[in-house]
């Protein structure tokens, strides 16, 4: 069984190299012949958009996936009339936009954070009158790890706001003063079957996520957690990983955004579960059963970010597990994490500030 992956990055890595156990072979397609997936995979050099090259690649494999969000949708459609394609592009066309986001959010009953579309400065100016300041200010399209983002949070930051963002569709979120941000990723499969890790701690620095701890222990985020990744994953009758990031707000889950594809708040599965994100979003495609996502310990993920950190050192710390993507370093781009799992939080959480005292400032 041969699989496309669109997009040969690190994450298309990471699911090639879960699909060799299974026999699946992988076929990348991406912009650059030297991306992550090329160390594991043949990868069609082309652009996402390119009618040839996603011929080329649909001819070579049975089905196809993606591993990032910004494939244009025509593109994708034209590519399902021939290949399935899964998870389903409507799910991916929600998603590459901040609006359509919460407005599905907002029909599933998910709490959200409150929003408006703003397409002209007086809509920016009606919209912070409504929801009030501080608020965010964001595109709604291509924006990622807090890129493409304004905070204002006195009336003389609207219009610098507007000035640095409003040649594009945007939208205005209310700021959520969070306790914590949290993420669940599961998935659902050709067949119905569902699945959900358990949720997860995330912490960001510069909109960029950082470290992931799992499990979060409350039961009742849990439930609710799960409540809302299930209706998301029905409401598309959805095949694949999907991932939904939270803040929580006085023991309250407020939802953010959600991505169509397996995240990086999900790689401590890969040794911290008894089933990889990827492992399960393989199988979720190709209507295999479900694996189980139990923990197997106490787990932290730390990305590497700009810089690699000394790896030998790294290394000799128990129970922790070395991701190099192979990517060139360069400031704001994760190029690799580690995983520590252990067999409590408290030796974890130690293991852990021992990882942290190593990363390059
Ligand atoms: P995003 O690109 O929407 O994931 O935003 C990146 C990060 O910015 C989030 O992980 C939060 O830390 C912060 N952020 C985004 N939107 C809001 C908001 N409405 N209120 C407070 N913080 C936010």
């Amino acid at each position: 069984m041969k699989i496309g992956i669109i997009g040969a990055g690190q994450l298309g890595r990471m699911l090639a190299l879960a699909g060799y156990p299974l026999a699946l072979q992988v076929r990348f397609l991406d912009t650059s012949a030297d991306s992550p997936g090329g160390q594991v995979g043949p990868i069609v050099t082309g652009a996402f958009d390119d009618p040839q090259s996603l011929a080329l690649l649909a001819k070579s494999v049975d089905l196809v996936t993606y591993e990032f969000e910004n494939v244009p949708i025509a593109a994708l459609r034209q590519l399902a009339e021939s290949r399935p394609c899964l998870p389903p592009v409507e799910a991916l066309r929600v998603s590459q936009d901040r609006l359509y986001e919460k407005e599905l959010f907002t029909k599933l009953g998910i709490p959200t954070t409150p929003f408006r579309a703003v397409d002209s400065l007086a809509d920016l100016r009606a919209a912070v009158a409504a929801l009030g300041l501080p608020c965010v200010l964001k595109t709604r399209r291509l924006g990622y790890d807090g890129k493409g983002q304004r905070y204002l949070s006195k009336p003389a930051d609207v219009d610098p706001a507007w000035e640095a963002l409003g040649s594009v569709p945007l939208i205005l979120e209310g700021f959520v003063a969070f306790d914590r941000e949290v993420s669940i990723v599961g998935a659902r499969s050709t067949r119905g079957e569902e699945c959900a890790y358990p949720v997860v701690d995330n912490t960001h620095r510069d909109g960029i996520l950082r470290v992931t701890k799992a499990p979060h222990r409350s039961a009742a985020l849990q439930r609710s957690a799960e409540r809302h990744l299930k209706r998301v994953l029905r409401h598309f009758d959805y095949a694949g990983v999907l991932t939904i990031e939270f803040f929580v707000q006085r023991g309250r889950l407020i939802a953010n955004e959600m991505a169509p594809r397996v995240h990086n708040s999900g790689h401590w599965t890969i040794e911290g579960a008894a089933t990889s994100q990827f492992e399960n979003h393989l199988r979720a495609i190709l209507g295999m059963p479900l694996g189980s996502t139990r923990p197997v310990g106490y787990s932290a993920m730390v990305n590497f970010i700009g810089v690699m950190p000394p790896r030998d050192r790294l290394l000799a710390l128990p129970g922790l597990h070395f991701h190099d993507y192979g990517k060139a370093p360069r400031p704001g781009r994760k190029i690799g994490h580690c995983t520590i799992v252990a067999t409590s939080a408290t030796e974890r959480d130690r293991l852990l500030r021992r990882v942290l005292r190593l990363l390059p400032r």
